[in-house]
């Protein structure tokens, strides 16, 4: 009897989910879909073994060939981001800033991160999250008018709160980040710069997004939202922070490090570094545009501050009848997959909002051209606009499954 036969349980459930991966219109800013080698890769035999340390200075025996992954790692990460220094053990990219934080900070020191509203992560002080629990966290708005980063506000703020360390980055914000201008401002206030640049690390490493690497003190960033990896941190720096962030990943703040995921964040870059990676960046940022000019065009529904120059858009739904969560679970519904989001200045809480996130790497992985993204914008639109009638929510369903069928995962192999 096979595995699976014996635990039905567990495999049906994996297998469910498979399914509900090829049916719907995966649109969640944060989620992409990997290749077989970074699957296959993830799978492996490296999921056995214990490495503490680092390549060629291990805490246990037998680690001959786990050096020569991690090390693979390692330099395609340097190579793909043009930095002196990676660390690639990070599990995930909570605990690639918790390390950061660790690194160059004391517990009760001043850090000045995105809000959560604005569109900054839980782990830039958040009150609920340990770096607004340990550090003493201050946080910036977007420019209520173009909601937009306001670099003056942020420098006035800054002035005035006087942090160790200011946090760049973002999990929801559409436009370019100039860092150059929060570099300006850690300066004049003599803080580090850390960048978090989980969301567009895919854009930056295909060169079309702005570098934060060689401005920043320190960047970190998730290896499975645009990078297209498995589930991980990464944390990439000058030379000369090598020895104190690595000491803070490990044994500062991990153990034993996920070998068999770090082959997989190797696979990744491996795919990263090819000449089609610019391109498939090219495709998520033009579907991006379709999409925000589809919205552009109907009523009530409207895309935070106009736009997107990446590859999310918030849009704000206050004007129509449904709130973020409502519209996530009618779209669920209709087999479009988004999550509810804050909108600038939101007065519902976190578990409701007035927003949606949509995001296109995942439905650009699977081969949707603007055109398609287009006509899902529109899907959308007649979705939340007509959230009562069982008829339009049947047709949306039947446009959805032919742009699914249109682009089975299969062809990713
Ligand atoms: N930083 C940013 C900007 C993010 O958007 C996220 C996740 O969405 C993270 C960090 C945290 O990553 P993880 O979920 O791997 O802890």
């Amino acid at each position: 009897m096979n595995f699976k036969e014996k635990d039905p349980e567990l495999w049906g459930a994996i297998a469910k989910e498979e399914e509900r991966q090829e049916d719907t219109i995966e649109l969640i800013a944060s989620e992409n879909i990997v290749s077989e080698a970074v699957r296959t890769a993830q799978g492996s035999v490296l999921t056995n073994k214990y490495a503490e340390g680092y390549p060629g200075k291990r805490y246990y025996g037998g680690t001959q060939y786990i050096d020569v992954v991690e090390q693979l790692a390692i330099d395609r990460a340097k190579k793909l981001f043009n930095a002196e220094y990676a660390n690639v053990q990070p599990h995930s990219g909570s605990q690639a800033n918790q390390a950061v934080y660790a690194a160059f900070l004391k517990p009760g020191d001043t850090i000045l991160g995105m809000g959560l509203d604005a569109g900054g992560h839980l782990t830039h002080g958040a009150k609920v999250n340990f770096s607004g629990k340990i550090y003493n966290a201050y946080s910036y708005a977007l420019n209520p008018e173009t909601e937009l980063l306001d670099y003056d506000m942020i420098r006035d703020l800054a002035k005035e709160v006087k942090p160790q360390m200011i946090v760049a980055g973002a999990s929801a914000y559409s436009r370019i980040i100039d860092w150059n201008a929060f570099r300006e401002i850690a300066d004049e206030v003599g803080a580090y710069l850390m960048v978090d640049m989980a969301h567009i690390a895919g854009l930056v490493a295909a060169g079309l997004h702005p570098s934060p690497v060689g401005i920043a003190d320190v960047v970190t960033t998730t290896t499975h939202k645009t990078l297209r990896g498995p589930r991980g941190g990464l944390i990439l720096s000058q030379a000369e922070n090598a020895k104190r962030i690595n000491s803070a990943v490990f044994p500062g703040t991990q153990g034993g490090p996920l070998e068999h995921v770090i082959a997989g964040k190797a696979a990744a870059f491996f795919e990263d570094l090819q000449p089609d990676f610019t391109d498939y960046g090219k495709q998520i940022i033009e579907n991006a545009h379709a999409m925000a000019d589809e919205f552009s065009k109907a009523p009530t529904v409207r895309v935070v501050s106009g736009g997107t120059d990446n590859h999310l858009m918030t849009l704000d739904l206050s004007a129509t009848t449904l709130n973020g969560k409502q519209a996530q679970e009618l779209l669920d519904s209709v087999m479009i997959t988004t999550n509810k989001e804050a909108i600038p200045n939101e007065k519902l809480s976190p578990f409701k909002t007035f927003g949606i996130r949509l995001g296109t790497p995942a439905v650009t992985t699977r081969g949707f051209n603007a055109d398609e993204c287009r006509e899902v914008a529109r899907l959308i639109v007649q979705t939340v606009l007509h959230p009562d009638d069982e008829a339009s929510l049947q047709d949306v369903r039947e446009k959805v499954h032919a742009l699914t069928s249109a682009h089975p995962l299969s062809v990713l192999d």
